[in-house]
């Protein structure tokens, strides 16, 4: 079932002799569709907020003032701020992710992941407001040679999805150490929904979600696991996904041995 794109050109040359080349535009083509999707992907999730957006300015801006309370006027503006979030959080997350894209990260200072843990812990457990009990095994003072914004990023997403794809009363693990490979692990582990082994090798693709209402419901972007991959990329580090449909997942980033900085 594989396509080819190839591309002929027909040149006469020395009077009779013909010369015909072949050329093999697959890989071009692949690039272009790619990106055409994701333009059409991206004008997409744009236009769904946008859309909500012009409805109620549109409701809004014909009602007398006194056809409404305050309280319902309150309403609206509020399901229009969430709307204009919305379409902030994906426009900051696009920059993020082309910025990943294009540029090389140089040489780095090492960095205590710990701590970086540690400041995203709250932040967890306060988005899951009581409803996950979690177990935190961190107590590792490796650094690795890394971006701390970035790292901090990768872990946050990590978190947080944890957190929204664990339905309440679920467990959520986490972890930083050494496998048997010596190498520095940091790693998510929930009871949550699982992911079916069909949709793992997509869910790091921009805008893939399994269940599109439910992430949108969670304010997720569609781009966190995107954004993740790359930042492991740029570390020289893998981010793997182990998963069973509705028992829970384990989403980790292992880091090379060489990036460990020091082992205090
Ligand atoms: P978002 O969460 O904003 O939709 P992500 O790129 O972070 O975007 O994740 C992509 C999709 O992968 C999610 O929509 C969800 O379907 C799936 N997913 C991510 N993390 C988990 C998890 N821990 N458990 C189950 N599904 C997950």
């Amino acid at each position: 079932g594989r396509r080819y794109h190839l591309k002929y050109e027909l040149t006469q040359y020395n009077g009779d002799n013909i010369l015909l080349l072949c050329f093999d535009n697959t890989q071009l083509e692949t690039l272009r569709t790619t990106q055409q999707d994701f333009v059409a992907n991206v004008s997409h999730e744009l236009r769904t907020p946008l859309t909500v957006l012009s409805g109620f300015l549109e409701t809004l801006k014909d009602l007398p003032p006194e056809a409404i309370s305050a309280e319902q006027r309150q309403h609206f503006e509020s399901l229009m701020q969430e709307q204009t979030s919305r379409m902030l959080a994906i426009v900051s997350d696009l920059l993020t992710l082309s910025t990943l894209e294009s540029t090389k990260l140089g040489d780095q200072p090492p960095v205590a992941i710990q701590s970086l843990i540690e400041q995203a812990r709250a932040q967890t457990e306060a988005l899951s407001s009581q409803q996950h009990s979690f177990h935190w095994d961190i107590n590792q003072d490796l650094t690795i040679t890394g971006n701390a914004t970035e790292l901090s990023s990768a872990i946050t997403n990590l978190l947080t999805n944890a957190v929204r794809y664990t339905p309440s009363g679920g467990t959520i693990s986490v972890f930083w150490g050494v496998n048997e490979q010596n190498e520095a692990v940091f790693s998510v582990t929930d009871s949550g929904l699982g992911i079916a082994p069909s949709d793992i090798p997509r869910v790091t693709e921009r805008f893939y979600r399994v269940d599109k209402s439910r992430s949108r419901a969670s304010g997720g972007t569609g781009l966190g696991l995107a954004i993740t991959k790359h930042i492991a990329i740029r570390h020289n580090a893998k981010l793997q996904i182990k998963s069973k449909l509705n028992k829970g997942s384990t989403f980790s980033l292992v880091f090379p041995q060489e990036n460990i900085a020091s082992n205090l």
